[in-house]
């Protein structure tokens, strides 16, 4: 069932995805070769809590009823959602996506973003340059009146032009007073096919993009999720309201970009 929010719920929705991208900001300050991902993780759950809002990855059981260990996401290099925070190392041409949700006054924000330490080879950067364009040219069609495929769809022509992966078992969603709401939101799609899309609807929008095949496999963790053949994959995410004209993004990648400055890819 699908909730719409009134005006009142997608400014609560803000607070809590500003503070998500805040939060992104703060853990890129520590993106650095030689940092561990439990390193970043203890970095981000401080700040949320520091916050006044909870970590809300932390505990949420996958299908087995396994409760995921981290405040973060992260991803590094073929993994290309889930990874568990831990004892790895970051180097140098390396990426990682980092994916942080907290909840706050009663709602959730949801954002991810994927992160080059040092020198990373030019069609890895061109992957990521590419799968944080697709996010925009389907927010683009989050809008009044469109629908539901029109997003994947243009998500989907975007990468595909460049023969890049679009992963289909992991796939955007609903957000509210729950992180997963309803309507799932796939990064693919028929144009003109699907729900249709109505001011209120908040959704997250995330592409999860791979240099080779989409195929993936699961760690035996029931998490890690990784490209079949390793390659790299990309991860960004917004959350947005549907609007009239133009959607409403909530969530920020501003703070973070402004901590990578001339790095930004
Ligand atoms: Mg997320
Ligand atoms: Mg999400």
């Amino acid at each position: 069932m699908i909730f719409l929010k009134t005006e009142d719920e997608i400014e609560l929705l803000r607070q809590s995805n500003q503070l998500v991208g805040k939060t992104l900001a703060e853990v890129a300050k520590h993106i650095k070769p030689g940092v561990t991902t439990i390193e970043l993780d203890r970095v981000a759950e401080e700040f949320i809590r520091d916050h006044g809002a909870i970590p809300t990855f932390k505990g949420y059981p996958n299908q087995n009823g396994q409760p995921f260990p981290g405040t973060l996401c992260t991803s590094i290099n073929d993994v290309v959602v889930h990874g568990i925070p831990n004892n790895t190392e970051l180097k140098d041409g390396d990426i990682v996506s980092i994916d942080c949700g907290v909840f706050m006054n009663g709602f959730c924000g949801d954002s991810a973003y994927t992160f080059c330490i040092g020198e990373v080879a030019e069609e890895v950067k061109e992957l990521l340059r590419t799968t944080k364009e697709s996010l925009y040219l389907g927010i683009q069609n989050a809008v009044q009146g469109k629908r539901l495929g029109d997003i994947g769809f243009a998500i989907q022509q975007h990468c595909e032009a460049k023969s890049y992966g679009v992963v289909r078992e992991f796939v955007g969603h609903g957000i509210g007073r729950n992180m997963h709401e309803d309507p799932q939101v796939p990064n693919y799609g028929r144009r003109g096919s699907g729900t249709l899309l109505k001011r209120g609807l908040c959704i997250a929008i995330e592409p999860m993009i791979t240099l080779g095949t989409r195929q993936v496999t699961m760690d035996n963790d029931g998490w890690t999720v990784r490209t079949r053949d390793r390659k790299p994959a990309a991860h960004f995410e917004h959350t947005i309201a549907v609007n009239s004209g133009k959607a409403d993004i909530l969530s920020t990648f501003d703070y973070i970009e402004q901590v990578l400055g001339n790095n930004v890819i």
